[in-house]
């Protein structure tokens, strides 16, 4: 019988969720969805003094603004449950009693300052620490109260496929006798995980290369069970951009639903993130969410670290509000937080400017229009659009930090603008195309580059840095703006 693929997401909440945790979730929900698996998402609470409160609700939430759906998990349920190792502390006693009746668990007497004396007595005769050294002979029976540690019987060398890492082998030296149950009675990660993977049918663990040289540790464990372990594949760390080190906050790893208040859109965060340490072979870099669970491989996820390229971001994001249609634009830019704005979200309410609220539907889907193409996030959109629903306001350095702009006099310039004024004012038929040959026309007339002539225009109209192309900006600001906004520079 063909056993079914079921993955699984494992997050902490101990604080944001950054790209790499959601990395660590796209990939294993690829595998599920390409394969027809299941996919489960897991709360790791087991470690108190790292819990932050609203910590999963904002996981959870990230995941959903992704479309990265879990079948079993917090607010679905599932057949495993439940799905928060705090939960599960009954579950846990049970799994280390099996290991305490084989003798392969004993209870820790030592106290912390105990073992910093064997640390650091390792440390003076040049050798590596480990606790197994110091095995206490007879440890007492366990009453909890201890931590409860796990006991190597029999340490040797293991070999295993990573598919991402490819074939890895560690000695004896990689194994100890580490702790499974901590003294205040939660478990540990390396205990925790190993038994909830096995219970909830785990077929692929796919995490970050943080966990590899843990791995000896984990298959010893699974041996003194039984139990034969799953796939187990470390992804490549996501470097910061020097490529020098792992990605740090300092570097900008920030947290997910920053980047949805940023205003860039679900569709290229996962394109982005898949193409952290992923690609298909070819030139490819635009992947809507079918094509990446169709294209996805692990043995095509690279082994060296991958490189946090916040331009690129941007650049993603650009290329997918794009692809948007305009009523699908026009709603995301209206209402991000969609039908779930009840909710705390990490969207912003809109993206307009605040005098677009005033406008016209149709009014604002022609300035959408006119602006898709320059947006690479939705929160560019005010800067881009805000002169067309209020008067702008002057702002002399766009022009004194405009090299050609700059050469000419103050007077020259006003002389130009009211030559275009004029000429503009002598237009009957005000459209796209009637504007830019009148434009194109007064270039000869002044004998000027566009670059001087149109930058010019283009900043008494709108003083703003960018714009829509300047003929459409006109035609839709109307005749009458244009020429009051020319006649006032
Ligand atoms: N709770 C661990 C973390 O957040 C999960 C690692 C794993 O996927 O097993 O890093």
């Amino acid at each position: 019988m063909m056993t079914t693929i079921r993955t699984r997401f494992a997050p902490s909440p101990t604080g944001y969720i950054h790209v790499g945790n959601v990395r660590a979730a796209l990939f294993p929900w690829l595998l599920a969805r390409q394969q027809g698996g299941t996919f489960i998402l897991r709360i790791e609470d087991t470690d108190r003094a790292r819990f932050v409160p609203g910590a999963e609700g904002l996981i959870l939430d990230t995941l959903e603004w992704l479309g990265l759906d879990w079948d079993e998990g917090p607010r679905r349920g599932g057949e495993y449950g439940p799905y928060h190792q705090s939960e599960r502390l009954e579950i846990y006693r049970a799994w280390a009693q099996t290991l305490i009746d084989k003798g392969l668990a004993y209870a820790d007497p030592y106290t912390p300052e105990q073992v910093q004396a064997f640390r650091d007595e390792a440390r003076a005769a040049k050798k590596a620490f480990l606790y197994r050294d110091y095995r206490p002979e007879n440890p007492p029976a366990w009453d909890g109260t201890q931590p409860l540690r796990f006991k190597v019987a029999n340490p040797k060398r293991y070999t295993w496929h990573d598919p991402v890492m490819g074939e890895l082998s560690a000695g004896p030296e990689a194994l100890d006798d580490f702790i499974l149950i901590k003294a205040d009675g939660y478990p540990t990660y390396n205990f925790a995980h190993i038994v909830d993977d096995a219970e909830m049918h785990i077929t692929h663990v796919i995490r970050g290369l943080e966990y590899i040289s843990s791995i000896p540790r984990y298959l010893s464990l699974y041996e003194a069970f039984g139990l034969t372990p799953p796939v187990l594949a470390c992804l490549p760390h996501i470097m910061a951009p020097d490529g020098k080190k792992k990605l740090g906050k300092r570097d900008g790893a920030k947290s997910v639903s920053d980047y949805r208040t940023d205003g860039i859109l679900p569709e290229a965060m996962l394109n982005f993130l898949a193409s952290m340490g992923w690609n298909d072979g070819t030139e490819q870099e635009i992947f809507s969410r079918d094509e990446l669970i169709e294209k996805f491989s692990l043995s095509r996820v690279q082994k060296s670290g991958a490189r946090f390229d916040e331009k690129r971001l941007l650049w993603m994001s650009g290329q997918w509000i794009r692809r948007l249609s305009l009523d699908d634009l026009y709603t995301r830019v209206s209402n991000p937080a969609g039908n779930r704005s009840s909710k705390q979200s990490a969207a912003a309410s809109t993206y307009w400017p605040p005098a677009a609220a005033q406008a016209s539907e149709d009014y604002k889907k022609r300035v959408l229009a006119l602006a898709q193409d320059r947006l690479k996030t939705l929160a560019d959109l005010p800067q881009l659009t805000n002169y067309f629903f209020e008067e702008p306001t002057r702002d002399d350095s766009l022009i004194e930090t405009n090299k050609q702009l700059k050469k000419l006099s103050p007077g020259e310039r006003q002389a130009l603008m009211r030559t275009a004024h004029d000429s503009l004012a002598a237009l009957t038929d005000w459209t796209p195309e009637s504007i830019q040959q009148r434009l194109n026309d007064l270039l000869e007339k002044t004998s000027q580059k566009p670059g001087i002539l149109f930058s010019l225009v283009r900043i008494a109209i709108t003083w703003a840095p960018f714009s829509p192309q300047l003929n459409d900006t006109l035609a839709l600001l109307g005749k009458e703006t244009t020429l009051k906004r020319l006649a006032s520079f």
